[in-house]
This record gives structure tokens, C-alpha cells and sequence, in this order.
């Protein structure tokens, strides 16, 4: 039976240890806040920005809610995020995408404050982690690298393939992974022969955008299978881009869905609240 690696468990510890540090921050008189805008009301945006909220009141973070309707201008949107910007009791500023399309996404990205980006998805953001210098790190990878070490999986040498190459997770997943010394590959729609490259891979990351396209056919004997995807199958049900049932038989540790990297992309959001406030101070 392999090891079921539980993000439910884990995302609750770095909640707790997020709560701890906002006590402390608070009996210093700071008190963390985000600020979380949404543009319409996608009904999966709204589940995504009432689960933010939700994890921002159970560890002590102020949440203030922007609800702006379809129609809003680029400009309107712009010129809150130019206020939120100059707000000093704001710390984070999170958009929720996606934005309607007669917004320019990217636009809206950079117009946020590098210092209060939690998202870390500004080019400023970007460019400082992929060098090495201090800044928010985009959460879903981040919460990967934590369900990793905080279920005492090994990093160093091993063969990493990473699937998919979005600048939200496929890529900043690939040199975070760099980062704890794996050897890394990235694969893509592109790739010849995936299945053949998959199969080096000690640790496996899904983030392909596909229900349960990962079959046992893609991994190694023994190997960390780590699943990114969320979707609904034929029947409704939560699935991911990993055929679980399938390649539970063949790996040695792998994340469910749900329960598995979902509920640690919130946890790092609030840890990234939080270090906004430090990485201000500096
Ligand atoms: P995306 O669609 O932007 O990127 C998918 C990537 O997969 C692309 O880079 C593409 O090259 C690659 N790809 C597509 N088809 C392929 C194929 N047949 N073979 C090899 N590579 C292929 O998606 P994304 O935003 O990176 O998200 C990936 C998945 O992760 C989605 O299911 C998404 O819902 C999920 N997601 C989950 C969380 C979370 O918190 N758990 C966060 C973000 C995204």
C-alpha cells in the first residue's frame, strides 16, 4: 500500500503555524489583511474566492471583499488595485482569475503592488524567485514542495518530471524542484513520446489539464505520483489528472483528489499574507 500523501492534514499545520504568527503580529498592533476582487460571478471563482475568505477568518486574517460586476472596465479595475496599492493597511491584493476577456489579465497582474502580489504571479515576483531572491512564491507549486518535505520525501538527485509548463504551475513547479536539487524535466503538449519520459521520473507532477490521463502505463514501479488537476468525472465526482485507482497499485506515495495539493494552494495564500508583512518591513 503506498504512502497516501494527506494535504488536508498538512495544510492544516501551516494554517495553525499561520494563525500562531498572526497572533504575534496582532500583539504588535499589525493587523494582516487581504484585499480579494472578483470580477463577476463565474460560479467556480465564487466557490475559490468564499474558500479564501474562509481560510483567511480561521487564522486571524482581515479579508476586505471587492465584488465588482461583468461589466467593469479594465480602468475601474485598475484604478482600485492603484488604491488598494496605496493603501498601508492592505497587504495583499489577490484578483481572482479568470478575469472577463475584455480585460487584459496580464495588465492587471503587473499593475499589482510587487510587494503585496500573494498570487506571486508579477513579473517582479517571477524573476526575484527564479534567481533566488526573496519574494512570494506562486502557492500551488509551493504548497507541493511542502506536502513533499513535510511527508519526509526525498529530493535531492532525484529524477523530477513535471507535466505541463503553465506559468502558474508547470513552470514554477520545474525550478522549485531545481531549487530542492532534483533533476528535473518538463514536459508539454509537445513532448514525443511521453510515456517514455514520464517513466524516468522517481517524483511525477501532473498539472496537464486532463482527467485522469495519468494511467500506471506513465509511471515507474515505486515511484511519488503528485496531482495537480482538479476536474469532474462522468459522474460528478472530484478527479484529477492522475487516474488514481489505477496508478495507486504501482507508485510508492500519491496525492488524492480531493485532499491532496488543493487545500495546500490556500494554506500557502495565507502564509503569503503573512510574509507580506515581513517582506514589507524590509
Ligand atoms: P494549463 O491548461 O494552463 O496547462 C496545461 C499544461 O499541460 C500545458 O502546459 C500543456 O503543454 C500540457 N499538456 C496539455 N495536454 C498535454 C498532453 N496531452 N500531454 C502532455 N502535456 C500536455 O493548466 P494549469 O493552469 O497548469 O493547470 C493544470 C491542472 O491543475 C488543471 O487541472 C487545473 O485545474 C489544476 N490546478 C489546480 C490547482 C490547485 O490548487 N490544486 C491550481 C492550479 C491549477
Amino acid at each position: 500500500m503506498p504512502q497516501i500523501i494527506d494535504g488536508k492534514i498538512i495544510s492544516t499545520q501551516i494554517k495553525e503555524e499561520v494563525r500562531e504568527k498572526v497572533v504575534k503580529l496582532k500583539a504588535e498592533g499589525i493587523e494582516v489583511t487581504l484585499a480579494v476582487i472578483q470580477v463577476g460571478n463565474d460560479p467556480a471563482s465564487s466557490v475559490y474566492v468564499g474558500n479564501k475568505k474562509k481560510a483567511c477568518e480561521y487564522v486571524g486574517i482581515r479579508s476586505l471583499s471587492y465584488e465588482l460586476p461583468e461589466t467593469t472596465s479594465e480602468e475601474e479595475l485598475l484604478a482600485l488595485i492603484g488604491e488598494l496599492n496605496d493603501k498601508v493597511d492592505v497587504n495583499g491584493i489577490l484578483v481572482q482569475l479568470p478575469l472577463p476577456g475584455h480585460i487584459d489579465e496580464d495588465k492587471v497582474i503587473a499593475a499589482i503592488s510587487p510587494q503585496k502580489d500573494v498570487d506571486g504571479f508579477h513579473p517582479m515576483n517571477v524573476g526575484a524567485f527564479c534567481i533566488g531572491q526573496p519574494g512570494f512564491l506562486p502557492c500551488t507549486p509551493a504548497g507541493i514542495i511542502q506536502l513533499l518535505k513535510r511527508s519526509g520525501i526525498e529530493t535531492v538527485g532525484k529524477e523530477c518530471v513535471v507535466i505541463g509548463r503553465s506559468n502558474i504551475v508547470g513552470k514554477p513547479m520545474a525550478l522549485l524542484m531545481l531549487g530542492e536539487n532534483a533533476t528535473v524535466t518538463v514536459a508539454h503538449s509537445r513532448t514525443k513520446d511521453l510515456q517514455e519520459v514520464t517513466k524516468r521520473a522517481d517524483i511525477l507532477i501532473a498539472a496537464v489539464g486532463r482527467p485522469k490521463m495519468i494511467t500506471k502505463e506513465y509511471v515507474k514501479d515505486g515511484a511519488v505520483v503528485i496531482d495537480v488537476g482538479i476536474h469532474r468525472d462522468e459522474n460528478n465526482k472530484l478527479c484529477g489528472d492522475v487516474d488514481y485507482d489505477d496508478v495507486v497499485a504501482v507508485c510508492s506515495a500519491i496525492t488524492p483528489v480531493p485532499g491532496g495539493v488543493g487545500p495546500m494552494t490556500i494554506a500557502m495564500l495565507m502564509n503569503n499574507c503573512v510574509e507580506s508583512v515581513r517582506l514589507a518591513s524590509k
